[in-house]
């Protein structure tokens, strides 16, 4: 049976952009003035001709500088070598640049690293009930489960790590598994939407390890699980773009932003798969316990739990997706096998 929500999700399915960090430097208004006056002005490379005082030469400016000897010129720029030199003319400034060189260095590490760890920055925001609109929504039916009504699909404004859309074809993972624990036999089919950049054999196999964990579905023996490819199964295990999870759960309104089950398949959101929730805090990891176990939850004939009570472990059945509500994230329906 369909659960809805009066709370709409609509959640940004786009990754925190690192703010740059760059460091304007306050470089040293009081820098100590180390250097004479070579420092505070950069050389002339010649000194001007001497027509303030009237004795400019008859030849002019240009024979004038030609009359200078070396040491003459030596005696403009500062001993040393030309990095000394260079120093000596500019002070201060001339730190000013490895200064910035590293810290942009920095800077850029920080972008690099950032954009490549998971972003806990997906906003969620929740309509107010004041602007709560009438959606419109499909007659609840004993075939499909959505997590939420989101009525818009998030806009996603920078780079994400996952395909936003797939070619919305699924492919079984090839290959079959033992058969994990002992009780009646779930036989289970793993699918991934071409065109996502995921390797199959990878998520079937995470997959495979969710529902074999003695925490699983299956602990104390009450049922047990086998990945197969073809033939009798009893359930499908997909991997969906966020874009396309809805027309595999036509009507449930996941919003592109929730995992689904819709029938015999747990529809698996890419989007979450790969980046979790907010409330997650980066434990991606169990994030993908949770909704391997959850949307699987579904299609073995469980409904929604709601959170027991603050501190509590959150049921495996609870729309973790949505909110811990005070409970404490758990990826297991049997936490404690
Ligand atoms: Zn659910």
């Amino acid at each position: 049976m369909v659960t809805r929500q009066d709370r709409a999700d609509h959640g940004g399915n786009g990754r925190g952009s690192a703010g740059a960090k760059a460091a304007a430097g306050s470089h040293s208004r009081h820098a100590p003035e180390r250097q004479d006056d070579h420092s505070r002005r950069p050389p002339e490379p010649f000194p001007r001709p001497l027509s303030s005082n009237g004795l400019r030469s008859p030849d002019g400016p240009l024979a004038a500088r030609q009359h200078l000897s070396p040491a003459r010129l030596n005696r403009h720029l500062p001993r040393g070598g030309r990095v000394a030199r260079f120093t000596a003319a500019y002070g201060w400034r001339a730190l000013v640049i490895p200064v910035l060189a590293v810290l942009t260095f920095v800077t850029l590490l920080d972008v690099a690293s950032t954009e490549a760890a998971p972003a806990p920055a997906v906003v969620e925001t929740r309509p107010s009930p004041l602007v709560t609109a009438p959606v419109e929504t499909p007659p609840p039916t004993a075939t499909a489960e959505g997590e939420a009504a989101p009525s818009t699909v998030p806009t996603v404004v920078v780079p994400v790590p996952f395909v936003e859309q797939g070619s919305g074809d699924l492919s079984v993972v090839p290959g079959s598994s033992q058969v994990y624990g002992t009780g009646p036999l779930q036989r289970f089919i793993v699918e991934v939407e071409d065109g996502i950049n995921v390797d199959g054999a990878n998520f079937a196999a995470a997959v495979e390890a969710t529902l074999a964990d003695p925490r699983s579905w299956g602990a104390g023996g009450e049922m047990s699980f086998q990945r197969v490819d073809g033939g009798d199964y009893d359930f499908r295990v997909s991997l969906v773009s966020p874009r396309n999870v809805e027309s595999f759960c036509p009507g449930v309104g996941t919003g592109g932003y929730t995992s689904c089950r819709y029938g015999e398949r747990a529809v698996i959101n890419l989007a979450r798969w790969e980046t979790a929730v907010p409330e997650y805090e980066g434990d991606v990891a169990t994030y993908r316990n949770y909704v391997v176990n959850h949307e699987v939850g579904h299609a073995l004939g469980n409904g929604h739990v709601p959170c027991p009570g603050p501190g509590e472990l959150a049921p495996v059945m609870q729309q973790q997706t949505l909110s811990l509500d005070g409970c404490a994230r758990n990826g297991w329906p049997f936490p404690n096998d």
